[in-house]
């Protein structure tokens, strides 16, 4: 089955077919860096990493974008436009852009710690004021915006009048206009659906440029309309985003670059469900917005301790990207687990030392059983990138490589073809596709040489018939939380309790 994707567009499962294959364009919205990335960030970031990395992985040649909001500017419904990144600025004493090198800096850490490729581009919305500026123009040369009171707005009700409106998320115009609360500005305009293209700057605005329309800032909507046209064409791919990122701003993205480039922007839009943190909406009234570097150090009152970023990595993973996903201690220990189980297998079967004398000639009930799971894993990745049930089938798998590493299982029954093949698969989607390693903590590479170095030890005590030491090296490890274990083959495996 060839990839599909479902649209959240026309709300249906497609099948994939590039604009202008080889070449694939993808936008996803990137971070506002005025503060630092948190728990929600993970999942858009990691969900079209992979995104990415499969549509590389087929061949295709992909120019990802992924913009940086350091603007400062929002205009979120039901919120006054505020100047997030000059605010902040000023209770931290930086200059906004120091604190936008901050943010956008320790942003990144983040991303590389989840194992994220970076984009092809990374724009910021600074950088691209003219190609903002440029873009309203033209709306307000087609008649479809208004300057009012210094500030440009796009005319939403004249727009609905000849073209679809809400499509994306699914919202009737009358019921967001009946659904607009009396906001700042509100009285600027024609209509309470319409959305600001620029804004006025207020004098206490650090963030400011010079427009035909005087001083001022871009609305929130534009910067991604401008930088998408500028890198990926009028109409490009794939546009993806949290799903929180339909209204207003993926609907307001699609009305101005409509209107600007005479054509439908994206051709698949893909959107992420929102993650929840022990049930709840994550949020600043909950008290439970998570920073990815809390999570990453166990440091925030509602964890137990401390989470690798690869745990995280494979909790999202482990269900579709758009299902909701509840973040809990419970669910990350038991991801903790569960990636270890993986990467054992992963390891398991890469290690396997082939005899060619010992391998099947004939095709075995199990060899067809592991064939028909192989090719599975293709068919959940190509719809619509379902990572959870991909996984699910390296679990089965990783019954029998284990089984077959600790001769359960006659060496007869698997052929080297069969062999060569999990070997390909088991690195195929847990390493290219999904980008799961073992621990990217630091320590971690040190930590398995220190472990080799104790169990020879410990082997050299056996030998000398010393097991007082041998049993005190094993207690001690106990009491740390590792325990030995001694394999049928001879070998001795440590794991973390
Ligand atoms: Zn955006």
């Amino acid at each position: 089955m060839p990839l599909h994707i479902y649209n959240s567009l026309t709300k249906a499962k497609e099948l994939f077919e590039p604009i202008h294959a080889p070449f694939v364009g993808l936008y996803v919205c990137g971070p506002t860096v005025s503060g630092e990335s948190h728990l929600g960030h993970a999942r858009p970031y990691i969900t079209f990493d992979v995104v990415y990395r499969y549509l590389i992985h087929l061949g295709y040649q992909v120019r990802y974008v992924r913009n940086i909001t350091d603007a400062g500017h929002f205009e979120e419904e039901g919120r006054v436009a505020e100047d997030k990144v000059g605010g902040k600025a000023k209770l931290e004493r930086l200059e906004p852009m120091e604190l936008v090198q901050k943010y956008t800096n320790l942003y990144h850490d983040a991303m590389d710690a989840l194992g994220n490729l970076r984009p092809s581009i990374e724009p910021t919305a600074t950088g691209h004021i003219p190609e903002q500026i440029e873009m309203i123009e033209t709306i307000l040369s087609k008649g479809m915006a208004y300057v009012s009171n210094g500030s440009v707005y796009f005319d939403v009700l004249k727009y609905a009048a000849n073209q679809p409106y809400g499509q994306l998320s699914g919202r009737i115009l009358e019921d967001m206009i009946a659904g607009s609360r009396a906001l700042e500005g509100q009285e600027e305009k024609r209509n309470a659906a319409d959305f600001a293209l620029w804004k006025k700057a207020p004098a206490e605005h650090i963030m400011r440029w010079n427009s035909p329309w005087g001083a001022g800032f871009p609305g929130w909507h534009i910067e991604c309309s401008a930088m998408a046209t500028k890198y990926l064409g009028k109409t490009f791919d794939i546009h993806g985003g949290g799903m929180d990122l339909q209204f207003p701003h993926h609907e307001s993205e699609i009305a101005q670059s409509n209107i600007c480039n005479d054509c439908m922007p994206v051709k698949y839009w893909m959107h992420n469900n929102m993650i929840t943190v022990n049930g709840k909406k994550m949020g600043k009234s909950y008290n439970n917005t998570i920073t990815l570097k809390e999570l990453f150090t166990g440091k925030h009152p509602l964890l137990e301790k401390e989470y690798d970023p690869m745990t995280v990595r494979f909790l999202i993973l482990q269900t579709h990207y758009r299902s909701t996903l509840d973040f809990s201690n419970e669910a990350l220990q038991a991801a903790e687990k569960g990636l270890q189980r993986l990467l054992e297998a992963h390891k398991n079967v890469q290690e396997i030392v082939l005899n060619k004398e010992e391998t099947a000639t004939t095709k075995s009930l199990l060899e067809v059983d592991i064939l028909e799971k192989i090719a599975q894993c293709e068919n959940y990745i190509d719809d619509d990138f379902n990572t959870a049930m991909v996984l699910a089938n390296l679990f089965e798998l990783s019954k029998t490589i284990n089984a077959y590493k600790n001769r359960q299982i006659d060496r007869a029954e698997l052929s080297e073809g069969t062999i060569k093949l999990l070997q390909h698969t088991f690195t195929l989607y847990i390493e290219t596709i999904m980008g799961l390693k073992m621990s990217t903590n630091a320590d971690n590479g040190k930590l398995e040489e220190v472990m080799q170095t104790i169990i020879r030890l410990r082997q050299n005590a056996k030998a000398t018939k010393d097991f007082a030491t041998s049993d005190a090296i094993r207690k001690e490890l106990q009491l740390a939380g590792i325990q030995l274990k001694d394999e049928k083959d001879g070998t001795v495996s440590w794991s973390i309790l």
